[in-house]
């Protein structure tokens, strides 16, 4: 007999998308997870995993112990369907690099998941000191995310490269598994880590800033007292 395609079985072009926004999240705030969630139903993403870095080499300042970091993500997420937290750049030696964590993600995901990397325009602008940059879009997408109003601002060599892998709508990123940057108008709430610890640490309190659990966390262990 002939082989012939199984016409019975359903045709799916639909490929998985898994996004992921990494930072310190040193305490993560309502200005992470509303960004979290307005872009994976933005992108109608699988998954959208929030990870927190191990030893950031790229930030000068202190920044509390990764468990502690960790804690409060999973205080934060604890009964929400829709965000995960991954904790693989805690259990890595070493610096922190966004390009291992991609090559971990597409060992972990196989090769035809939409893997999409979430950064801020001012960790973009810095993406030309980061470790491989240049190779990042082969394991992935890049989505950029800023203020509407404020154009990206950019300088060689990173300009050529962001033309040259710039996707013209957002759906390129979900019917491609890596290749792209798209830089997406979303408004980020007003909110910092370093506005919450520097509110902490004046004895002010960030109530509704952050999750309620968070903050029970927060002032349970007297962390970012002055
Ligand atoms: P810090 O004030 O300590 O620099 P942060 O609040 O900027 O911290 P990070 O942990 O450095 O938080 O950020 C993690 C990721 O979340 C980054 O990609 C960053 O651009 C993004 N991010 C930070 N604040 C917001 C916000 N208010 N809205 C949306 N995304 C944010």
């Amino acid at each position: 007999m002939s082989e012939q395609s199984d016409t019975t079985k359903p045709v799916s072009d639909a490929r998985s998308v898994v996004a992921f926004m990494g930072g310190t999240f040193d305490p993560v705030h309502f200005g992470h997870l509303r960004m979290a969630l307005e872009l994976k139903q933005a992108l109608k993403a699988d998954q959208f995993r929030l990870i927190p870095c191990g030893d950031p080499y790229h930030k000068s300042k202190l920044v509390s112990a990764a468990d502690v970091r960790y804690e409060m993500l999973d205080w934060a997420l604890r009964d929400d369907p829709e965000l995960m937290l991954d904790d693989r750049e805690l259990n890595r030696q070493g610096p922190t690099y966004s390009y291992d964590t991609l090559v971990s993600l597409r060992e972990e995901l196989g090769s035809e998941t939409s893997l999409v990397m979430v950064v801020g325009m001012d960790s973009f602008l810095s993406l030309p000191h980061w470790h491989n940059w240049q190779q990042l879009t082969e394991l992935g997408h890049i989505l950029v995310v800023h203020r509407p109003g404020s154009d990206l601002e950019l300088t060689e060599p990173l300009k050529s490269w962001y033309v040259a892998h710039k996707a013209a709508e957002l759906e390129q990123l979900r019917s491609n598994a890596n290749g792209f940057v798209f830089d997406l108008k979303k408004t980020m709430l007003e909110i910092s880590a370093t506005q919450i610890r520097g509110l902490l640490s004046a004895g002010q309190s960030p109530r509704y800033l952050i999750p309620g659990s968070v903050l029970e966390y927060i002032n349970h262990n007297g962390l970012y007292r002055a």
